[in-house]
């Protein structure tokens, strides 16, 4: 079958099963086949690997990953793209398809069912409401994962690779840098989707790391402080910490605390690097 990445293809597909893009599903559909080649490369697969692709659509990148990985999973929510993707995937004899919300998925046992627990790389072009639960929940559950290669709106591929101190920097990026090492290895417009998203897009690969950057004993505690942080943006460190209702730390203990870190009293939160939060909960964990 001709590629789906051929705009007319995919049009023609549309058309014979009148399918109705549905906006709350985030349904914008890759239409530019140098894009994907460019996903592909960057995710590094190879036919040892076994793929779980979130949204397949109508199954544009599903056919490049069929092509390139030992196996695919691809997990769609919108029951109306199953025939289509049963069609457009015929010819590959290692994928297979769920029916399913991915955030109802328990896919550390889908890791453990389909590659004995063995990480996998996780590709998608994401459905944009819901690209933070849908990596912080890879990322927090400590599913094994080697890497994963996302079409995001460009503000959150921005967002996850922001240095301190800058104004994209926030829980975001020390979550995502907790865990992994992000790269964003293209900018996309929105002329390559099909139909075109309000939003630019850009495509970030995030390598999980072996042994995280920093070490802490009290990581939840270590995530509590970062949200506090950067939920009064303008606040300083000290009062963000106060107000939060997630942490019950006493005014002197949290003084004492910036104090021993080595860091003025008026600090803001965004200042501070991964390290210094680690190193803040562990002072505070005591
Ligand atoms: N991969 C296709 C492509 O690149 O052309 C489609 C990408 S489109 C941006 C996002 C896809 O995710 C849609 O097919 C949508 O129906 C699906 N989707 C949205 N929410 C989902 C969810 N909670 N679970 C699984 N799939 C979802």
């Amino acid at each position: 079958m001709e590629k789906l990445s051929n705009p007319q293809k995919t049009i023609e597909v549309i058309q014979k099963y009148e399918f109705a893009f549905q906006k709350k599903f985030g349904q914008n559909f890759l239409i530019d086949g140098h894009v994907l080649n460019k996903i592909i490369a960057a995710a590094d697969i190879t036919k040892e690997d076994f793929v779980l692709e979130i949204g397949p659509g109508i199954g544009t990148m599903t056919q490049y990953l069929a092509e390139a990985a030992g196996r695919v999973m691809a997990v769609e929510i919108d029951r109306m793209l199953i025939p289509i993707l049963q069609e457009t995937l015929q010819e590959y004899d290692n994928v297979e398809i769920l029916n399913e919300d991915i955030l109802k998925v328990d896919i550390g046992a889908l890791v453990e069912e389909k590659n004995g627990g063995k990480p996998i790389r996780v590709v998608a072009n994401l459905p944009y409401y819901i690209t933070t639960p849908i990596i912080m929940g890879l990322l927090e559950k400590h599913v094994p994962v080697e890497s994963i290669t996302v079409m995001v709106q460009k503000e959150v591929a921005q967002r996850m690779q922001a240095e301190p101190g800058t104004k994209d920097y926030g829980a975001l990026s020390l979550a995502v840098q907790y865990y992994c090492e992000p790269y964003i290895v293209a900018n996309v417009p929105p002329n390559c989707f099909m139909p075109r998203p309000k939003v630019g897009s850009a495509v970030i690969r995030l390598r999980t790391h072996q042994e995280p950057p920093v070490k802490t004993e009290h990581e939840t505690l270590m995530f509590r402080l970062i949200r506090a942080s950067f939920n009064q943006r303008r606040k300083t460190l000290a009062n963000g910490l106060n107000n939060s209702p997630e942490l019950s730390f006493s005014k002197e203990e949290i003084a004492a605390a910036i104090e021993k870190l080595g860091a003025p009293s008026t600090i803001r939160g965004e200042a501070l690097t991964l390290e210094q939060f680690a190193r803040l909960a562990d002072i505070l964990g005591k």
